[in-house]
């Protein structure tokens, strides 16, 4: 039974409040939260215990968002202090034409529609070079499924780029393009196999790690409903292991606010957290690290830090290769949950998320997945704006510059997305959180204009 409370007794409880923000776990124990259904919650969380799909729901559920948020913000201060992470990125969308037409997609256009394209590899080197140049370290690249273009132009752009802006990290291709891949270098019928060869392929090519997208909301109704066509849980989720296995970090996405419930979205991540679970497990195992059999691998308790415990620092992995991975990886990095933009797409008679649910379901993902290192504030999709709410209230990363992003457009804008280093330092900073430069394995880095190093 969810508690009524008047906006007026909402905000007197909030005033009355001992703790601020950001809250170290000792402040955190002293927490009262508005809704005593919280309190179980805060003692599980602040000692390092999972939740429940049951817990997910009431986090959900209760009106007193505010101590979801901080205890969300206990949790990213415990892994990351008061770091934020940002990236100098460029992202690539190399052709929006696709042979799917899911419903939430305002990016995907048929062959001969206006608006249609597909760049020759001249014009992606040409990007590459600007991007390396003007000093970016990482290229996100992601497309349509093109009907007709070979495996061989994937291949070919990987080795090109490599070849032109050998520094950039690319990270490229949703699960969905992977298993397209399979399909059109005549894998598919391998499987798990296929797969892996396919991505073994891109990986001597030039591919650095996988983005998340395309994961979508895990479930079977409204994968017939939202996006039928396109790959199911269990593929996508296949993808990521094989990635995982041949030693390449990924990242993993929730697209929610569309025709999902909130028990679709709890049950996302607990799926996430399951698997996460079997990739930790054996990243201690190549690394020499006993865990338990079956031990669900909590990294946000308040004595487990990934950085000194559990998985490798991302200091120690300085002295590895610019931009290849050390073989020693494979797994989930960040969680990005991403809100429904209606604009444009077949669904746009629906509200979208609020700004509210949009925090909530961020400070939630953190809380929930006690196993993913990083909680990414899309800013792109979220707006600066929001953005900053969520650097204290579960994110440690807010992405980065982008310079071109053609997948989805806030308010239908005709313009291209991108921003500033100075930007996003300044939105950090406001938060009273310090912006640190990472690369796309959350390395920092040093700069001086387009020059940078690993710290
Ligand atoms: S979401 Fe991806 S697969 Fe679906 S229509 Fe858009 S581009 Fe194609």
């Amino acid at each position: 039974m969810i508690p009524t409370v008047s906006p007026d007794q909402f905000n007197a409880a909030r005033k009355q409040r001992t703790t601020v923000s950001p809250p170290s776990a000792a402040t955190a124990r002293t927490l009262q939260p508005f809704d005593s259904n919280l309190q179980p919650i805060i003692e599980k969380v602040t000692s390092g215990i999972r939740l429940t799909a049951g817990d997910g729901l009431l986090l959900y559920n209760t009106p007193d968002i505010w101590t979801v948020c901080e205890l969300a913000h206990l949790v990213r201060t415990r892994l990351h202090g008061d770091t934020v992470f940002f990236n100098i990125n460029r992202h690539i969308n190399y052709s929006n034409v696709c042979a799917l037409s899911c419903t939430f997609c305002s990016f995907y256009r048929k062959k001969d529609d206006d608006g249609a394209y597909q760049f020759e590899l001249e014009e992606i080197i040409k990007q590459a070079g600007e991007a390396e140049r003007a000093g970016a370290t990482e290229l996100h690249i992601v497309g349509g499924l093109h009907p007709w273009l070979k495996f061989d132009y994937y291949l070919d752009m990987l080795r090109a780029i490599r070849q032109t802006a050998p520094r950039l990290h690319i990270k490229a291709f949703t699960a969905v393009e992977i298993v397209h891949f399979a399909r059109i270098a005549g894998r598919a019928r391998d499987g798990y196999e296929g797969i892996k060869s396919v991505l073994a392929d891109l990986r001597d090519a030039g591919l650095g790690s996988l983005p998340g997208g395309g994961a979508e909301v895990f479930d079977d109704r409204v994968h017939d409903e939202a996006f039928k066509g396109k790959i199911k849980a269990g593929k996508w989720l296949e993808v990521h292991r094989a990635a995982h296995e041949l030693g390449m970090n990924s990242n993993a996405t929730m697209l929610y606010g569309h025709i999902e419930s909130r028990a679709d979205r709890i049950q996302h991540m607990i799926t996430l957290r399951e698997q996460q679970d079997r990739a930790l497990h054996d990243w201690a195992h190549r690394n020499n690290i006993s865990l338990q059999e079956n031990d669900a691998v909590v990294l946000t308790g308040p004595d487990e830090s990934y950085t000194t415990a559990r998985l490798p620092s991302p200091f120690e992995s300085a002295a590895g290769c610019e931009g290849i991975p050390s073989s020693a990886e494979g797994y989930f990095q960040t969680i990005i949950p991403l809100p429904f933009i209606p604009d444009d797409s077949a669904l746009q008679k629906l509200p979208g998320p609020s700004g509210m649910e949009n925090l909530r379901t961020l400070a939630i993902s953190r809380l929930m997945l006690d196993n993913f290192p990083h909680v990414k504030a899309f800013w792109i999709m979220q707006t600066l704006e929001m953005a900053q709410y969520m650097l204290t209230s579960g994110a440690d990363d807010i992405d980065g510059t982008v310079v071109w992003y053609d997948i989805t457009k806030v308010g239908g804008t005709t313009t291209h997305q991108e921003t500033t280093i100075w930007d996003l330092q300044r939105a950090i900073r406001e938060c009273g959180l310090t912006p640190v430069e990472r690369d796309t394995l959350y390395r920092p880095i040093t700069r001086t204009g387009a020059d940078w190093q690993l710290a």
